[in-house]
């Protein structure tokens, strides 16, 4: 039996994530179920799957979820605030922590949970993007293991070289991406594109931060990033290919030439349950793949020009320093600025480019304090650029 804390479980991986365990009652306990408001969605998983503790983003929201409970006699502690986040990652009697809160916010507890060696199921690719070096020399120092729930980096994890960390043989990895609704728009479209037509991915069903990323493909821009700390690899050696039909999850391409892929379909529980299960397989009630319905699977290399957020993520990487978790700040002020209506779609790229040009010299930052500063000094930057274009 593993004892697990799902944090984010309200949202669009958190709710797969209980959807995974509730087909295994005999595997996984839950220990902490985390939502930042959603209390109503928060106190219907309590009552059916009974942790120990829930976790709230403000004292208001704690005493809602209170009542709520108390009123079906759920006997689920309630917690609030960021310390109670981290208290229910790096708890003693978990083995297991699904990282799925959304941005910045999701960094204190899985670091958290990397200190106290906990197996963690990482969605939160902004922990790596922000704080590589800092999140893995946590994970170092506390022997934690971190196994990859982003779908191309699992199915990366799934084909590489068996049993090793080492990259032997690897000549390079393929992160497929769908090419998001606006695979075929023109940049006067996009100019004009509205939250609605950002966040209605054509395959996948995915919360609205990282929708939007996906049409900016600023996602996979994250994703290169996120694959050079999870496989350490150099830039030059992780490609990006479109792939709208969003079948083949992602690709490692060794010396002799072999390529080997994942497949699926496009549904999150099957990261998921792999990652549960591991190294078992497990159900993750996701059926199966019928190739022959399939009348083509089409690739094709992303375009520069109407998707410069990929561009600006090498660019980052290879600045080095604080330039990834400069650019993840930024990118979050912005598309935030983007959903509330107050910035247009393409000037995502353009604030994302102006706060990395204003700010890229930082150096790198050596802990959680200096890393979370840098993210509040990129944030107000990107805040004024957005006051200034409005
Ligand atoms: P979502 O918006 O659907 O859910 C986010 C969860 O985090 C919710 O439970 C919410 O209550 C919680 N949350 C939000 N702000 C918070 C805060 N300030 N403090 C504490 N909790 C907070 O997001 P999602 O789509 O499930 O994505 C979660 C993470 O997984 C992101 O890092 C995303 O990039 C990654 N991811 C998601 C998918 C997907 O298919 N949705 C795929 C790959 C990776
Ligand atoms: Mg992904």
């Amino acid at each position: 039996m593993r004892t697990i804390s799902v944090l984010g479980s309200t949202g669009s991986i958190g709710v797969s994530t209980l959807d995974v365990i509730g087909r295994h009652p005999d595997r996984f306990q839950v220990h902490a179920l985390t939502a930042q408001r959603s209390v109503d969605r928060l106190a219907e998983q309590c009552i059916r799957f009974r942790p120990q503790r829930a976790v709230v983003g403000s004292e208001a929201s704690a005493q809602l979820l209170r009542e709520r409970l108390t009123a079906v006699s759920c006997s689920t502690e309630v917690l609030w605030g960021s310390d109670a986040l981290c208290a229910v990652a790096e708890a003693p009697e978990v083995d297991t922590v699904m990282a799925a809160i959304v941005g910045a916010a999701g960094l204190p507890s899985a670091v958290a949970a990397a200190r106290a060696g906990k197996t963690i199921l990482l969605a939160n690719k902004e922990s790596l993007v922000m704080a590589g070096p800092v999140f893995l020399d946590a994970v170092k120092a506390g022997g934690s293991t971190v196994l990859p729930i982003d779908s191309e980096h699992n199915a990366i994890f799934q084909c590489y070289p068996a049993g090793s960390s080492a990259r032997l043989g690897v000549r390079k990895i393929l992160l497929t991406a769908s090419g998001g609704p606006f695979r075929r728009a023109t940049l006067e479209a996009m100019m004009q594109a509205t939250p609605d037509e950002a966040v209605a991915h054509p395959k996948w069903s995915m919360g609205r931060k990282i929708s939007v990323d996906s049409a900016t493909m600023m996602n996979k821009g994250l994703e290169v990033i996120e694959a050079h700390y999870l496989f350490g690899l150099p830039s030059s050696a992780i490609d990006v290919v479109v792939h709208p039909q969003s079948v083949v999850h992602s690709m490692v391409e060794y010396v002799d030439g072999s390529v080997l892929a994942q497949l699926g379909h496009p549904d999150m529980r099957t990261p998921i349950a792999h990652a549960l299960g591991f190294p078992d397989r497990i159900e993750s009630g996701v059926g199966s793949l019928d190739l022959t319905m399939m009348t083509a699977l089409e690739f094709e290399p992303p375009d520069p020009v109407r998707f410069p957020c990929l561009r600006l993520a090498r660019e980052a990487l290879l600045a080095g320093g604080a330039a990834p978790c400069i650019l993840n700040a930024a990118n979050e002020v912005a598309v935030e600025a983007f959903l509330d209506g107050r910035l247009g779609f393409t000037a995502i790229a353009t604030v994302n480019e102006a706060v990395l040009e204003q700010l890229t010299c930082r150096a790198q930052a050596s802990d959680l304090d200096a890393v979370l500063a840098t993210d509040r000094e990129a944030r107000s930057a990107a805040q004024r650029h957005i006051s200034r274009s409005s």
